[in-house]
């Protein structure tokens, strides 16, 4: 049969568009042979019903009525139907059926209208031939490339292209040329004078009735502001991941019943579950241990009734049975169409060790305080004891007489004899009273670092460095040998000397503290505690060490005359002498074993 004689639209359509379209198909829509190849056939068909053409080409419709707008420039019903669709090619048969009433037909627009188009449009547009060579480029492309045609035409346009972006682009886009698929890329367009933006360039090629390529049609969208948006959320991301990280702080957010959970990558590493994990509310408290864990679940429940803050204090157990402390406070977070919770966990397993430590220290100190005490007592008990010994002596002395006698009285040194018993017993309680008193000193006899000493010493004067803005210089050399000795004594002389220190640098314009530990010799080890405060007293520099010597309004002038006794106790001694920079610097010698008696 011959198509040609039939008033009937024919036309077929592969994969690289329209291959055939017979004579009446032309009469009717008046698109020729050229004009409809490719996809210019589409032009025929209504805007709106050009959607259905592909449902047919895929074979999920056979038959449709559709709008086809007439050389006359009106729209006409056509009966469409499709055969051999889903396969390589279509044909189409179309039937006319009659006027469609009252459609828009878009204006058809003259040459110099498409042009004003293009340039006008807020879009970057580009087209190359078939090889690549670029034949049109709109004004605002040729602006952002900073070229003229006649600079840019053809490959020109390439020295607008970021240098590192180049060879990458080159590659892909002959690739894509290659493939004739539509393709995507990105680039920063510009020149160094200017500076460069971020754009993405799409590409897509059409096609003749042959299937051959025969342009390639594309915009080039900005994406620079996008990209920074982008940049900034990024690093904004990795700051808050850090400071979570450095702070070993978690954010765990979540609605009443914990239906809906989000977990920051802390909190996974905190509770030391695989980041993979679905965060939910058993994985949770999978992890609290399992003492905590009624308290955990009744206090989240409140949640439930819509409470405004949650915070406790909890523990978690981790693999090998390792316990960490962790506080959790939440807040519900109004800005939400339904009540959430935004809340933060985190580990204070060191600062509640820190804690206990300083607990630990001050109940020491507190120890100290009450030995310096008893040796102040000492003095009052040794007269104590004194008495007994001289009614001892004197009644002594009595009995002897009473013996010596020619006719020795025996009862009478016998009563004598138990009036001295009774004394010496007196003497003796007091004695025994005395060395329960100071029995702690007795036992304290043990491996002591030195340098540890100064670290734990140092955080108790913290609050006056601060207060007093004192800069602290610590120098701590290694191979320090660790002395024998009392822990909480040599404790006590080292915060005598840093109190002292920081309390002569009151009124100095440079507050410098420095603390330096060496090792002296093979056997002894040497604080050094400098300061730039005025000095040792003018002419009293002697007296310093002595028992109630101050210079200070409230001093006791106790310090340096215990930290004496100590160091001595110890086999070592302390001295102190001016700098020639000013200041004073005091030396605290401890042998590593003792050798005096203790
Ligand atoms: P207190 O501090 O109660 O006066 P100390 O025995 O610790 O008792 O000190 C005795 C005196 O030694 C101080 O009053 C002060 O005159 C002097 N002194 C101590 N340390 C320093 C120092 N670093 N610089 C200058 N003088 C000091």
């Amino acid at each position: 049969m011959d198509f040609e004689q039939l008033p009937v639209l024919v036309w077929t359509v592969t994969q690289g568009g329209c291959t055939f379209v017979n004579g009446y198909w032309q009469s009717v829509t008046g698109l020729d042979y050229e004009q409809s190849a490719a996809l210019g056939w589409l032009r025929a068909f209504h805007v709106d019903d050009r959607e259905k053409l592909s449902s047919m080409i895929v074979g999920e419709t056979a038959s449709l009525a559709l709008r086809v707008a007439t050389s006359k420039d009106r729209f006409e019903w056509v009966q469409v139907k499709a055969l051999g669709a889903g396969s390589g090619e279509v044909v189409f048969v179309g039937v006319e059926a009659g006027p469609v009433s009252q459609v828009d037909v878009p204006a058809a627009l003259q040459p110099e209208e498409l042009r004003d188009l293009l340039e006008e449009a807020p879009a970057m547009i580009w087209s190359t031939k078939p090889d690549g060579y670029m034949d049109y480029a709109n004004s605002r492309l040729l602006s952002y490339y900073g070229l003229s045609w006649d600079q840019a035409k053809g490959w020109g346009w390439h020295v607008g292209v970021h240098p590192e972006d180049w060879p990458g682009l080159e590659a892909k886009w002959r690739a894509v040329l290659a493939d004739n698929v539509p393709g995507v890329n990105e680039m920063r367009i510009g020149d160094p004078q200017r500076g460069y933006r971020w754009v993405t360039t799409y590409g897509s090629p059409t096609f003749d009735r042959s299937g051959n390529v025969s342009r390639w049609y594309g915009v080039i969208v900005d994406t620079e502001d996008r990209r920074n948006i982008e940049e900034a959320l990024k690093l904004n991301e990795s700051y808050l991941a850090q400071g979570q990280a450095l702070t070993s702080t978690g954010s765990i957010g979540f609605n009443p019943n914990w239906t809906q959970t989000y977990w920051s990558k802390e909190t996974f590493n905190l509770l030391g579950i695989n980041e993979g994990t679905e965060p939910s509310k058993t994985a949770f408290l999978e992890k609290v241990h399992p003492e905590d864990i009624q308290q955990v679940k009744e206090t989240l429940a409140s949640a439930t009734q819509g409470v405004a803050e949650i915070a406790f204090h909890f523990r978690i157990l981790l693999q090998g049975e390792q316990v960490r402390s962790f506080k959790f406070l939440a807040k519900r977070s109004d800005g939400f169409a339904n009540p959430f919770y935004i809340s933060v966990i985190q580990d204070i397993t060191a600062e509640l060790q820190v804690a206990e430590k300083l607990r630990q220290l001050e109940s020491d100190l507190a120890n100290v305080s009450r030995t310096a005490m008893m040796a102040e007592v000492a003095a009052s008990i040794a007269h104590e004891v004194n008495q007994p010994l001289a009614a001892i002596i004197a009644t002594g002395g009595a009995s002897i007489r009473w013996l010596d006698r020619a006719q020795p009285n025996i009862p009478n040194a016998r009563n004598n004899l138990v009036a001295i018993v009774q004394q010496a017993r007196k003497a003796n309680e007091v004695v025994t009273r005395v060395r329960s008193l100071f029995r702690k000193d007795s036992r304290s006899a043990e491996s002591v670092h030195v340098a540890e000493m100064v670290r734990e010493v140092v955080p108790l004067v913290e609050h006056l460095i601060k207060r007093e803005r004192v800069s602290v210089q610590t120098s701590i050399s290694e191979d320090i040998p660790a002395i024998v000795g009392d822990k909480v004594q040599i404790q006590q002389v080292l915060l005598n000397l840093l109190l002292n220190a920081i309390q002569a640098m009151e009124n100095s314009a440079v507050k410098k503290l420095d603390v330096s530990i060496e090792a002296a010799g093979a056997g002894a080890v040497e604080v050094k505690i400098s300061d730039t405060g005025p000095g040792l007293p003018e002419g009293h520099s002697g007296r310093i060490f002595d028992a109630f010597f101050t210079t200070k309004d409230t001093g006791l002038g106790l310090g340096l005359s215990i930290s004496r006794t100590i160091a001595e106790h110890h086999g070592g001694e302390i001295t102190a002498e001016n700098k020639a920079s000013g200041g004073a610097t005091f030396r605290l010698f401890l042998p590593v074993l003792r050798t005096s008696a203790s």
